[in-house]
């Protein structure tokens, strides 16, 4: 029998559970990305995540070609190209990893009919996650909606599956052992970044690495450091998180390989500390996807319906507002400088991706879709799951969500996360002068301090574009209609 594995977020052969099964069921075994026609004609031409996928393909394909087969790179639209290259090389099975996002569920059913016309299979396994979506049920049977509970059963659930295993849980899938069944395929050229219509962008810019090694280098350097990640990932002036998110997002690191380094940590600090946290942020990414893949209806809806009621601001200043919220222009430095770091990296702090959510929904009132739209389009690491639950969380419309009447103040979250401005003179520039009492909100400060550091209102550094006390307010009232619903 002959098999194609069709990489999409997966892009490794370490560890790769598609391309391990199709090695091991099939002695005839090709290999395909496709660059997606219709993914990429949405996005802007400069674009970080083009370019890291870019970079990961061009490292696949080398690593490949070293154990011997040729990855076949192809721009189109994969509903039309996968089943035309399976029906070309007269492909049995199609293998590949399991995605749980709606439109890609969809795309992966036209393709699986698209092969069935001639009797080629479409095989998905389970790789993205450690527990698929309906792994992990409460005792009832039900999927779950509350984070520790379920956290609690996937830990009881691996703690079952490992037992006994002194490897700590992990056995790479054995790419290797198979190698002899990879066919071999003329080489073709793989598609350049100007060929679809993108710019390549320079290293000051691009400001990452694509590729295993560079998602191997990360994990090294994290891993020295993982035993204060409990203490560190709060601070976004310090290197305290992993950084692995874009890697995780595209699969250049496998999820196994992380949970099974995080629990050899955890066994060898024997503390609750570091590395379990650590693991519970991996938790969280599971659970997510299983919100996902049980309630689609969050995407474009709050998870708990009644908050769909609430009236967000519209018009003109809401627009204005939400443009200087996008453009680091609120006049809260905090906010500023973390809007700042997503528009020049497409990384943003995890404590800042809460800090700003909270404050577009909470201090400026605007609908919560607004900002999963704006971080969909700028955050590198963009994951439908994670970036919904994460803006329905800061919302409060979410499961297992912020209360509503939680909120937070923009001031004392910086005082307290970036005590000392560390974080913001990094971005803010113009209020570098300012000490660490000044910095977290300049408008307090009278006319002599703001010429002895240089700073006009206004000019150089935008007035706050809302009073926090009288937004808080506003907002306490604004989701009152929920209580009124409930
Ligand atoms: P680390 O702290 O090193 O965490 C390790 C990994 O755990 C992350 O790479 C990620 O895969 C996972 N993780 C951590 N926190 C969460 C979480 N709350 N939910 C789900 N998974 C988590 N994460 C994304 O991967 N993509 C997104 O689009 C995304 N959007 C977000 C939007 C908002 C409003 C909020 C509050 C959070 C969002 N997150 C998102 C979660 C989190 O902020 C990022 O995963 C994290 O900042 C990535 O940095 P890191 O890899 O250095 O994280």
């Amino acid at each position: 029998t002959k098999s194609l594995v069709w990489f999409r977020r997966d892009l490794r052969h370490f560890d790769n559970a598609a391309l391990y099964q199709a090695l091991k069921q099939s002695p005839s075994c090709y290999c395909v990305f496709v660059f997606d026609k219709t993914i990429l004609q949405a996005l802007p031409k400069r674009d970080r995540r083009v370019q890291f996928i870019h970079q990961s393909v061009q490292e696949l394909r080398e690593e490949l070609a070293a154990i011997g087969t040729h990855l076949i790179v192809l721009y189109g639209d994969p509903t039309e190209e996968i089943p035309r290259l399976a029906a070309e090389l007269a492909i049995d099975a199609v293998f590949v990893n399991r995605d749980y996002e709606p439109a890609a569920i969809q795309r992966d059913q036209v393709v699986q009919q698209g092969l069935a016309s001639f009797n080629c299979q479409l095989i998905a396994c389970k790789d993205q996650v450690i527990f698929e979506i309906d792994e992990v049920l409460s005792l009832a049977g039900k999927p779950f909606s509350v984070f520790t509970p379920y956290k609690n059963a996937w830990l009881k659930k691996l703690a079952s599956e490992t037992d006994g295993e002194p490897d700590f849980y992990f056995k790479p899938y054995p790419i290797a052992k198979y190698a002899a069944h990879f066919a071999k395929h003329v080489a073709t050229e793989m598609p350049t970044l100007s060929a679809m219509g993108f710019e390549s962008l320079d290293e000051q810019t691009f400001k990452l690495h694509g590729g295993m090694q560079a998602g191997a280098k990360l994990l090294d350097d994290f891993l020295t450091r993982i035993d204060q990640y409990g203490d560190a990932r709060d601070y976004p002036a310090i290197k305290g998180p992993s950084y692995l998110s874009v890697h995780l997002r595209f699969g250049t690191v496998s999820i196994r390989y992380l949970v099974s380094q995080a629990i050899r940590h955890i066994r060898i600090a024997n503390t609750l500390a570091g590395a379990s946290v650590w693991l519970s942020e991996l938790i969280w990414r599971d659970f997510y996807f299983m919100i996902l893949h049980h309630n689609p209806r969050v995407v474009g809806s709050a998870f708990k319906p009644e908050y769909d009621a609430i009236q967000w601001e519209s018009g003109q200043s809401a627009k204005d507002m939400f443009q200087a919220w996008c453009d680091g222009k609120t006049g809260y430095p905090l906010v500023d400088a973390a809007m700042l770091q997503l528009n020049q990296t497409g990384y943003m702090h995890n404590r800042l991706r809460m800090v700003v959510a909270s404050f577009l929904v909470k201090d400026l009132g605007i609908d919560w879709r607004w900002g999963e739209a704006y971080f969909a389009l700028h955050l590198n690491d963009f994951d439908l799951s994670a970036n919904n639950g994460g803006w329905q969380w800061a919302a409060s419309t979410g499961c297992d969500a912020q209360p509503y009447f939680r909120i937070f103040n923009p001031i004392t979250q910086s005082e307290k996360f970036d005590h000392e401005g560390k974080f913001i003179r990094r971005y803010l520039p113009q209020l570098a002068s300012l000490n660490p009492k000044q910095i977290h909100a300049p408008w307090k400060l009278s006319p002599i301090e703001l010429t002895a550091a240089n700073i006009q209102l206004g000019l150089n550094y935008p007035h706050p574009i809302v009073a926090h006390d009288l937004a808080r307010q506003k907002t306490l009232e604004r989701y009152s209609v929920v209580k009124k619903i409930a």
